[in-house]
């Protein structure tokens, strides 16, 4: 097939995708949106990429302050759509569009000057996605709507993961635990010899409660994430403005000597359509009976549409 039609066919799927998209309309999926349609329209002659700058796509004065949100949104431009590529191949699927589209930054961190961006076409992925018409009678698929990139936090926690320490992480969150214990004690019998005055008392022991609980907060999802696989995200590790977030534990491409593969912390979002009512469903922890487990709740009667949630399957079904 010609590189041009391989163009045209990704960007199809790029304006699909963002038809599909039911998330928050930011900036950058509105600049994406004019990207995919300019690429649909005016793409004449053919070519099998499709070069922009940062200043292309404004829509008024506004657009143009220097710090804007246009600014902001389109400087990452790439990497926004980079975090929705398990959403493009789902769509390519879907449609049986062989094509994703990828942004490339061509001057990236050369000097203060407009973006230079192209936009290609890449292979889609189709592994472990089911398609719309496959889906099975009952069930309810999940999209994969956006793969954060982890947050200065999450890529510390990464960079000490990545290479397989998970026995080291459970020593250290045991000896954590225990050096938080021993701060508890000895504060504690510091503040009870120590202090005279009553407001002192409390200062002292405030204090210690909220160390304990900073340190607690900070370690405990992380350890859970690592025995559950995946969890809801921390606030302080989601960078993002979706209602619910997932904190996955994902096994990556590359294997330890030992042949297991790698494993790496992820932040995801994971939605669907409500089947009864078409409103958006969000992952949260699951209450009462379903304590225990993350379920799907529809976002207009979260009571009551209420289905399981597989990540591997990224298929669920109604619970009630
Ligand atoms: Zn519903």
């Amino acid at each position: 097939m010609d590189q041009e039609n391989q163009l045209v066919i990704a960007a199809t799927c790029g304006k699909e995708f963002i038809n599909a998209y039911n998330g928050k309309r930011t900036k950058a999926i509105h600049i994406l949106d004019k990207i995919f349609i300019a690429i649909l329209n005016k793409y004449d002659p053919p070519h099998e990429s499709f070069s922009f700058d940062s200043n292309d796509f404004m829509d008024d004065e506004k657009d143009n302050e220097s710090g804007g949100a246009y600014r902001v949104a389109m400087g990452k431009i790439h990497k926004t759509l980079d975090s929705h590529e398990a959403f493009l191949n789902q769509v390519s699927v879907d449609l049986k569009l062989s094509f994703i589209p990828k942004i490339q930054c061509v001057n990236e961190g050369q000097g203060k000057g407009p973006k230079a961006f192209k936009v290609i076409a890449v292979t889609a992925n189709a592994m472990g996605i089911t398609s719309v018409d496959q889906v099975p009678n009952g069930y309810i698929r999940y999209t994969i709507e956006e793969e954060a990139e982890p947050t200065s936090l999450g890529k510390l926690i990464d960079g000490l993961t990545t290479t397989g320490y998970r026995l080291h992480l459970i020593v250290s969150f045991m000896l954590l635990s225990i050096i938080i214990g021993t701060i508890v004690v000895v504060g504690g019998y510091f503040i009870l010899s120590k202090v005279t005055s009553v407001l002192d008392f409390l200062k002292g022991g405030l204090g210690l409660i909220a160390i304990t609980y900073g340190l607690y907060s900070l370690i405990n999802p992380i350890y859970q994430c690592i025995t559950k696989r995946i969890i809801i995200c921390p606030s302080i590790l989601s960078p993002m403005s979706a209602p619910s977030a997932q904190l996955q534990y994902t096994t990556t491409h590359t294997k330890r000597q030992s042949g297991r593969k790698n494993r790496q912390f992820k932040v995801i979002v994971y939605t669907a359509t409500c089947p009864i009512c078409q409103s958006r469903i969000d992952i949260y922890n699951g209450t009462n009976q379903l304590s225990g487990r993350l379920v799907g709740l529809c976002d207009e009667n979260p009571r009551e549409h209420v289905f399981s949630f597989d990540y591997t399957t990224r298929l669920g079904k109604p619970v009630f």
